[in-house]
């Protein structure tokens, strides 16, 4: 399959934090796909800024080393040359005015200017407001924040204002680099593409849905900062949540940013307080050679959660009585991150009791695999009676597509691409954060004044009992995590 790939005009883009974590292992390998695919046209600059005191050649050979060993698959070293000539380095301290000059005469008023604050949110603000001293904003400069973006409704508050101050909101772009997977945007084309799933998509034919994302690792070398966030504030509240929205959101009248994210918003107020037991939290336990949650969190007494699983109601007339269970966790048996709508059974089966009963499930795999399936019963072949099975219509990507589609590129990839064309779809608005940590808050602070402690869970398993025990007494099963 031959890939298409959208033309955009030259721009600049800054990637404050250049030097760091998230830039070298994300943000400059999904820039350098885009250049080795020629989307980043002729005339355009990335430009590194971070305090550490390098030069231009310096950084070139800092991002050189970050793509040869973050570059997925085989780097073309015959491409390298050339991305790195349109890569600058500015020595620029957010909180100073040191650099500022440099870099404003490096990023140039009439083209697209977008500033990436890969830095920790502690920052923005001062970004902000220097990006507007200097002069560096005008109605065309985007800027693209991380998360963490916020810890609670009052701090997004704070930092949805420092950044308001001096940005409209079309000009912030908060990420989650959830949205900008191909699945996720499948699941838009696949309900509101087509005429078959939308009619039962509501809790007349929906019996369940749920939502995991689990992974294999722990959070050695993070403890410090996640043991200050835990499961719920690190993924729930912005990955799990924003998944959520998209299954059960309306249709929007255009596929356009405003349309979408008021859809999102509307399911996010719709979302009722979760009860106490409807929640579940936990921690891994140490196996063999790999340490438990207590010694990587460097605080043998954390009460923090590795692992989070409840069940949501959405109270609207669509979902009432469909249950959406979620989970997530580190250290379990797979990584593996998938959506799945389990259909109701048919109200009658015509059948004799050896077919047994089944249900049709739309499962759709975030990752590994990127990909859709769609459990359907038939007849098992060959003589003896009537007896069904299930079987996946399945839709990998890689497979349907081909491996070097531009279906395999990278989240980051497509949203900074994005960010240039200044298309906001994918990205959350400030009163969508702001809705989901006015519903997160209270399980938080409902865990701290309980004080209780979370409950162990093997290394390699597929969390606490206690999450298994969350769907069996409503007569359910999680789906097996594998990959
Ligand atoms: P990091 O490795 O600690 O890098 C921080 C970067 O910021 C460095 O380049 C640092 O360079 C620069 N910096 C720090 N203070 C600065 C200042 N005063 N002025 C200018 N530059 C400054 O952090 P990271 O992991 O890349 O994370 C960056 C942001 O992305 C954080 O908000 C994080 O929460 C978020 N995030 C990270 C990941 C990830 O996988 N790493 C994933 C999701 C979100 P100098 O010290 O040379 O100034």
């Amino acid at each position: 399959m031959v890939s298409r790939v959208i033309p955009v005009d030259p721009f600049d883009l800054v990637i404050f934090g250049g030097t760091g974590d998230l830039a070298r292992r994300k943000i400059l390998p999904a820039l350098f796909r885009r250049f080795v695919a020629g989307q980043i046209p002729d005339g355009s600059s990335i430009v590194g800024a971070a305090r550490s005191e390098i030069d231009d050649a310096e950084y070139k050979s800092l991002v050189k080393d970050a793509l040869r060993e973050f570059h997925p698959g085989d780097l073309p070293e015959d491409m390298l040359s050339g991305f790195l000539n349109i890569l600058h380095y500015v020595q620029v301290d957010a909180t100073g005015d040191q650099g500022w000059d440099a870099l404003a005469k490096l990023a140039r008023p009439d083209v697209v200017r977008a500033f990436y604050f890969s830095v920790g949110p502690s920052l923005f603000g001062a970004l902000a407001e220097r990006l507007h001293h200097h002069g560096l904003v005008d109605p065309e400069t985007r800027i693209v924040v991380e998360k963490p973006f916020g810890r609670d409704l009052e701090t997004a508050r704070a930092l949805n204002t420092s950044l308001a101050a001096h940005f409209e909101e079309c000009q912030i772009y908060r990420i989650d680099h959830y949205l900008g997977k191909e699945t996720v945007q499948n699941l838009m084309a696949i309900r509101f593409g087509n005429m078959l799933f939308e009619p039962l998509w509501n809790s007349q034919y929906v019996d369940h849905i749920q939502i995991t994302v689990a992974e294999t690792v722990g959070v050695q070398g993070r403890g410090e900062y996640y043991d200050r966030s835990g499961a719920m504030r690190d993924m729930v509240q912005n990955h799990l949540m924003q998944l959520l929205c998209l299954i059960a959101m309306e249709p929007p009248a255009k596929f356009d940013p405003d349309a979408v994210r008021d859809e999102k918003l509307k399911v996010i107020r719709a979302l009722d307080p979760v009860e106490p037991a409807d929640l579940v939290r936990g921690q891994y336990l140490a196996d063999g050679d790999r340490a438990g949650y207590l010694e990587d969190a460097e605080d043998p007494a954390s009460k923090t959660e590795s692992f989070a699983a409840m069940k949501v109601h959405v109270s609207n007339w669509r979902w009432a009585g469909t249950p959406f269970y979620l989970r997530t966790g580190k250290r379990l048996k797979a990584r593996a991150s998938e959506i799945a709508v389990v259909f109701k059974e048919t109200p009658h089966s015509i059948f004799d009791e050896d077919a047994g009963r089944h249900r049709n499930t739309l499962s759709i795999r975030l990752q590994p695999n990127e990909g859709i399936d769609l459990d359907v019963t038939i007849k098992e072949p060959g003589p003896g009676g009537m007896r069904l099975i299930d079987v996946p219509l399945d839709m990998t990507f890689s497979e349907a597509l081909g491996p070097e589609s531009e279906a395999s590129a990278d989240a980051y990839e497509r949203l900074i691409m994005d960010v240039i064309r200044g298309n906001q779809t994918l990205f959350m608005r400030g009163d969508e954060v702001e809705a989901a940590w006015a519903w997160t808050d209270p399980i938080i602070q409902g865990w701290e004044t309980r004080g209780d402690r979370p409950e162990p869970y093997e290394t390699g398993s597929s969390g606490p009992e206690d999450a298994l025990a969350l769907m069996h007494r409503d007569g359910r099963r999680w789906r097996e995590i594998r990959e």
